[in-house]
């Protein structure tokens, strides 16, 4: 249930209404917006009468939400959450770049990209530590290692980092090395690690599953919220469908569908929705048009011997040249990059 106070709703009759609604067993998210207050009144009620709290002093309006997803729904928060990492703001009107290769492979390799990244103006780099990969016999990642080279790149070229968490027991270590955690598609529904998340302070981005639904995509997300954490990004990489011509279908027409439904931020992910070079800047063009807050795209300086994801993976003079082009549309729709 959402609560809507009256913009000359004073500070008493608010405290009031929590106390209510609290005497009513629910659990209460208050958001403070720029306009008025909206209290988010939580827990399953059947046949509650709402009235109850509608006659309450300074109360302007009073709504079921009927969405399954609670807290990461628009009418649960009317406004945008604008996630803050270090200097750097992920659901703002600046479009925000995350570039990277797929896994960190060397020092010599992540301090190289890293100035790539850096020199192109994009704010945060990726690069995996430990790898979800198909194969058991594929590289699986440096793990510990590789967090300390890319956090020691990004500090050299003042980026913010993220990376891939796969299990429980790795969250403290790249909590330690790194600024935002990522869970990657195969995880998404993996409710013991968003809980744990959800407990963390650090943001996480949620890729959307392999097969996952919208709604099972934010119910997922509402594990993390539910769990104390607000700082919940999602990421479109693509789901599977039955074309073979791309790795992944790249569903486009679910960034407006977040965007509507949802006050979290959405990245788009072109690079793993379409598994080759050719097809990321016409899909990452795309992305910034459908409204998508930011673009994760994987970069290689010799992707040739990339250790995973070469034939995805930008050349960094493409990586450049692509970004005038962002700018360019970035502005047709009000935004910039
Ligand atoms: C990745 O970003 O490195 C990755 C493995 O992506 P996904 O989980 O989307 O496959
Ligand atoms: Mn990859």
């Amino acid at each position: 249930m959402v609560v809507i106070l009256e913009n000359s709703a004073t500070k008493e009759q608010i405290e009031n209404v929590i106390k209510h609604l609290e005497d009513y067993g629910f659990q209460i998210h208050k958001s403070t917006g720029v306009q008025r207050t909206v209290i988010g009144a939580i827990g399953v009620q059947p046949g509650f009468d709402t009235r109850k709290v509608k006659i309450l002093d300074g109360v302007a309006d009073v709504y079921r939400v009927t969405a399954p997803f609670k807290q990461a729904s628009r009418s649960f928060k009317e406004d945008k959450t604008v996630i803050k990492v270090k200097d750097v703001e992920i659901g703002g009107d600046e479009i925000v770049l995350i570039a990277g290769p797929c896994s960190i492979e060397s020092e010599e390799q992540m301090f190289k990209l890293a100035e790539v990244v850096s020199k192109s103006g994009s704010k945060i780099l990726r690069g995996g530590a430990f790898k979800p990969r198909t194969s058991p016999y594929s590289f699986q990642g440096m793990g510990e290692e590789g967090l300390v080279i890319m956090r020691d790149a990004a500090e050299k070229n003042n980026l913010v980092t993220i990376t891939e968490v796969m299990q429980i027991g790795e969250i403290d270590v790249i909590e330690k090395y790194i600024d935002i955690f990522q869970v990657g598609a195969r995880n998404m529904q993996n409710f013991a690690l968003l809980k744990e998340l959800g407990k963390t302070q650090k943001p996480v981005m949620l890729k959307r599953g392999l097969a996952a639904t919208i709604e099972e995509w934010l119910m997922s997300a509402e594990y993390i919220l539910a769990n104390g954490n607000p700082n919940v990004m999602l990421c479109e990489r693509g789901i599977r469908t039955f074309e073979t011509y791309t790795r992944n279908t790249f569903d486009l027409s679910a960034i407006p569908i977040v965007q509507k439904i949802s006050h979290l931020p959405v990245i788009a992910d072109p690079s793993h929705a379409t598994g080759y070079r050719d097809q990321v800047p016409p899909m990452a063009r795309a992305a910034v048009a459908a409204g998508a807050d930011g673009l994760m795209i994987e970069i290689h300086h010799d992707p040739e011997n990339a250790l995973s994801d070469g034939p995805q993976a930008l050349l960094p003079e493409v990586y450049l040249e692509l970004i005038n082009e962002l700018k360019l549309i970035a502005k047709a729709i009000h935004r910039e990059i």
